[in-house]
């Protein structure tokens, strides 16, 4: 498992490889784009360019060879003079059988012979007809189109074109165009090789911070800088850590003073026993109060684990099923049990209830939410004292008050009295039976309900517990 999660990540499968192959991908579909579409596009324009002009010279000559007398070698030939050069690389013109009357290029000897051309046979079967093609950076184009006069074809002028000029300025933008992807391919090579090593190298730092937390170096933070979502993940890391840290401060001090908690009265029962064991002249009654003694550390004891009992199931049960629970026959349940104990140390309880509150909670942990705070307020009240136990609805919500007039808590002692084995006064706990950890099951309980606990000093003496839980209806409903 640890060298599975610390091992290197192979080249072909780390993400700077994926993020800069991507990169390139996405770059040489943009540069093939760019060198291929803006030259079929000036392509295109060049051939609609080319036979729009060779359709207009060849109609000219079409209409300037047009008339009554046919076509012969002798007039076909005048009216070429006239025309004059017409900047083509070739000009035929052929009689309706396709024999060539006319070639600008004298010299290749088609004079007499049928033109066998495809353009030449299509113009003469009543159609205009136009190729083109881009060799060799050259546009070679060919056009032919019917003479015609009052529905009759006399023959068809052919026109041939060889331009180099217009192939020459394409390749200019061929070799242009290629320059700047080269370019471009250069300096998105070099940035994506930057900003792939930057990212990897952010989250190299992240992936070391977690690895270092994991050791167990709760202290360790992660420092990036920036505002984007790498530096939110630090951000979070870090409160995670943070939280981890404090989570771990407090199990360590809680394992620390449980055992602390544990050894006293084990350490107690044990040099009890031994004095019993040891001691071969023990008389009968000495014995007697060692063993009540023992008990007493042995209900301790058992005090201790049930409350810490309690404390893992609160932290470990995420889920409770929920009642509807009234509080006055809660608290009256509570006043019933405490009641004795109250009456053996001269303390009046009272209750002041509102009939008809419900909150949202179980009865069993309603109930040892107040059990624990009236008994509390008897234990640390004095002898004639007062322990008032009062529910009200204040809009939406239900307040629950316990105050006593007893020994009160020093205000500095106000905000730790919920802490794990808090206590203000040891020995008066120790006396009272107390195991440090009566409000900390208080104010866990209350959370988990909804709710919210908080000591307050009463003037002129003792203390007062108030504990608010969401009002909600016999139904269930908040
Ligand atoms: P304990 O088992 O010691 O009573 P608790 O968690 O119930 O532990 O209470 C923590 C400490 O808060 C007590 O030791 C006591 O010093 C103080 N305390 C709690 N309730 C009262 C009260 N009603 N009046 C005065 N001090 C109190």
């Amino acid at each position: 498992m640890e060298s599975k999660t610390t091992q290197k990540v192979p080249f072909w499968r780390s993400l700077r490889t994926k993020y800069v192959l991507t990169y390139l991908t996405l770059i040489a579909a943009v540069l093939l784009l760019l060198n291929t579409y803006p030259v079929l596009a000036s392509q295109k324009m060049v051939f609609q360019s080319k036979q729009t002009s060779l359709w207009s010279q060849a109609s000219v000559m079409s209409s300037a060879l047009a008339g009554p007398d046919g076509l012969t070698q002798e007039n076909v030939a005048r009216v070429m003079e006239v025309l004059g050069d017409t900047g083509l690389s070739r000009v035929l013109v052929t009689d309706p059988s396709g024999v060539v009357l006319y070639d600008s290029s004298a010299a290749s000897g088609a004079l007499g012979r049928y033109a066998l051309l495809y353009e030449v046979t299509s113009a003469l079967g009543g159609r205009d007809e136009f190729t083109s093609d881009y060799t060799n950076g050259a546009f070679h184009s060919r056009a032919a189109i019917p003479v015609t006069y009052r529905d009759m074809t006399l023959g068809a002028v052919y026109v041939d074109e060889y331009d180099a000029e217009q192939g020459q300025l394409l390749v200019g933008i061929q070799q242009t165009l290629r320059t700047i992807s080269i370019v471009i391919a250069a300096v998105s090579l070099a940035m994506s090789l930057v900003f792939s090593r930057a990212l990897t190298h952010r989250i190299a730092q992240l992936l070391g911070a977690i690895r270092i937390v994991r050791e167990g170096q709760y202290n360790h933070r992660v420092q990036m800088r920036g505002r984007d979502e790498l530096s939110q993940l630090a951000g979070e890391f870090n409160a995670l850590t943070d939280r981890l840290q404090t989570t771990e401060e407090v199990r360590r001090r809680f394992v620390s003073d449980a055992s602390h908690e544990l050894k006293t009265p084990l350490a107690s029962i044990r040099l009890l026993s031994d004095s019993i064991l040891q001691n071969d002249h023990i008389d009968p009654e000495t014995v007697q109060e060692f063993v009540g003694d023992i008990g007493d550390e042995a209900a301790r004891l058992q005090r201790i684990t049930e409350h810490l009992l309690t404390l893992t199931r609160l932290d470990a049960e995420t889920q409770v099923r929920t009642e509807p629970v009234e509080v006055a026959p809660v608290a009256r349940r509570v006043e019933h049990m405490l009641e004795p104990l109250a009456r053996a140390v001269d303390i009046s309880l009272c209750l002041n209830l509102e009939e008809g509150l419900w909150v949202r909670a179980t009865r069993d942990d309603l109930y040892q939410i107040l059990f624990n705070l009236v008994e509390n307020s008897i234990k640390y009240n004095l002898p004639g004292g007062q322990v008032d136990v009062t529910a009200k609805a204040m809009g939406d919500r239900v307040i629950i008050t316990v105050e006593d007039t007893g020994v009160g808590i020093p205000e500095e002692d106000i905000g730790k009295v919920f802490d794990r084995f808090y206590r203000v006064d040891k020995a008066r706990s120790r006396a009272a039976g107390g195991t440090g950890l009566g409000l900390s099951i208080v104010r866990d309980t209350v959370r988990r309900h909804g709710g919210t606990v908080q000591a307050q000093r009463r003037n002129p003496e003792g203390s007062r517990f108030v504990v608010i839980f969401p009002l909600c209806g016999e139904g269930g409903e908040q």
